[in-house]
């Protein structure tokens, strides 16, 4: 199954498969504000998704904080 996912400047990965991006991008706002204290929009989040490859996230294209 396709999935999406992203990696944190922390290094956390955070994977899902695709279609259930909604659930994927609560688990990262949840993170994000957890972790570092940061707030995204769905938006923003679901911008820096990208997907994953033989269990890797494909270019990392982003991090917590390119959403700020
Ligand atoms: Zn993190």
């Amino acid at each position: 199954m396709e999935k999406v996912g992203m990696t944190c400047e922390c290094g956390m990965e955070m994977r899902a498969p695709k279609g259930s991006e909604k659930a994927l991008v609560a688990a990262i706002k949840f993170h994000a504000k957890n972790a570092h204290n940061m707030d995204s929009s769905d938006e923003d989040v679901l911008k820096m998704l990208a997907p994953v490859k033989e269990g890797r996230v494909a270019g990392v294209r982003g991090s917590m904080s390119d959403i700020m």
